[in-house]
């Protein structure tokens, strides 16, 4: 069988793209190449492989994870992917290799709080500008957009409060002015959203949340057009971050791919139910979760999602004090941060940001993020049993 057949279905490609076991004595499992560089019959052979793009050293190129971009790329319908060791080296390559002094950065008001810290702290030291818009009204792009604008930057869902913005309405409204978009698509993974087929230009994955899927590794991905990933591989990596993803980091990551299909299903199943809970609990003033009939985003939601994913937010009516309560008393679900595990884990941005003041005094709160709001990302558990936890845990409130 062809392998790399394009008409495979998803679960199938995610289970065996990029790999033919044929040079590899058949071996079921993908060789991990744990090796810093590559040794050449001649100089002359080592010369082409410099000019050519050809293995070189460990920092550029590795067949293992070469094995996993070329998956990733597949998943997200894409021409190219490049792996990297975290998503916020992937977050660094793409705009520390895209955006010059003098460029300007249209990003959504809301964002992952370390990309927040980037776009707000790092970039603007190097001369770019950063303009934050609320897309959530995607009009709202028109008026932001200059002839120096060279990239519009989003999450969706956006982290921590899972709202939902247009992927399609935004990119044509970036388009007809000529301005590429990239979308950090973490908390869908390609198994629920696919934001090349809505019209964006380039994928952004932390591969450490859904796509690794089991808490043991951190990775990063860029997916999007050849051309652009070339210069992300030759500038981004090799040179501006060097932020490499550790070959058995990238075998860890294929092994989780190889389920990721069942367990999105699994994820936004219990996600759903447990919203449903929470949305009838006397204790709860709110919750979002973008397959909710109530989401303000929910038609958006069904039409570029194929569900809804493992992460909800919700408030409760003792707010601040009410989150603290109700977490110290959560048995089985884990008070952490990250997201996409098999174990389900929840966090409280406000107490976070409280403490993280004292090492960096500019930590504040994400635009929309209210200091009630609880991430709870649902993992593998029993739903009835992760039900029960949550129940009890605000039962004294
Ligand atoms: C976690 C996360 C990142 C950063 O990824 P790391 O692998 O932790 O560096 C970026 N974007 C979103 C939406 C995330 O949840």
């Amino acid at each position: 069988m062809d392998h790399d057949e394009p008409d495979l279905g998803f679960a199938t490609r995610a289970i065996h793209h990029g790999y033919d076991p044929t040079g590899f004595s058949n071996a079921l499992q993908s060789p991990v190449f744990l090796t810093s560089t590559y040794g050449f019959p001649s100089v002359e052979a080592n010369d082409a492989a410099a000019a050519l793009g050809g293995k070189l050293y460990g920092r550029e190129h590795n067949p293992t994870t070469e094995m996993l971009e070329q998956r990733l790329a597949s998943l997200e319908g894409a021409e190219a992917g490049l792996a990297v060791a975290t998503g916020m080296a992937a977050v660094g390559a793409l705009m520390l290799s895209l955006l010059s002094q003098g460029d300007e950065l249209i990003v959504h008001k809301t964002l992952y709080v370390n990309t927040i810290a980037m776009v707000e702290e790092a970039l603007p030291r190097f001369g770019i500008k950063v303009v934050s818009v609320d897309l959530s009204d995607p009009a709202n792009l028109d008026a932001a957009i200059t002839d120096r604008t060279r990239l519009v930057y989003f999450e969706t869902p956006v982290n921590p409060l899972s709202g939902i913005l247009d992927i399609a309405a935004i990119s044509a409204r970036a388009h007809a002015r000529g301005v590429k978009v990239a979308v950090d698509s973490t908390f869908a993974s390609p198994a629920l959203q696919r934001p090349i087929e809505h019209g964006a230009d380039i994928v952004l994955h932390s591969l450490t949340k859904y796509i690794n899927g089991h808490g043991d590794a951190l990775g990063g991905a860029l997916l999007g057009d050849a051309e652009t990933l070339h210069k992300l591989h030759e500038t981004g990596l090799r040179y501006i971050t060097g932020a490499t993803l550790s070959p058995l980091a990238s075998f860890l990551i294929l092994r989780g791919l190889k389920t990721l299909t069942l367990r999105m299903e699994r994820h936004s199943a219990a996600a759903l139910a447990i919203a449903r809970m929470l949305d009838g609990h006397p204790a709860v003033a709110w919750v979002s979760y973008p397959f909710l009939e109530s989401h303000p985003g929910h038609a958006v939601a069904r039409k570029q999602m194929s569900n809804g994913s493992g992460m909800l937010a919700f408030g409760l009516r003792a707010g601040y004090e009410g989150a603290r309560t109700m977490m110290n008393r959560l048995r089985l679900v884990t008070r952490a941060v990250s997201l996409g595990d098999a174990h389900s884990l929840i966090c409280h941005p406000a107490s976070l940001t409280r403490a993280r003041q004292s090492i960096r005094k500019n930590a504040h709160l994400a635009e929309g993020v209210g200091e009630d709001l609880i991430r709870l990302s649902v993992g593998l558990e029993e739903p009835e049993d992760l039900m029960a936890d949550l129940r009890q845990a605000m039962a004294v409130l």
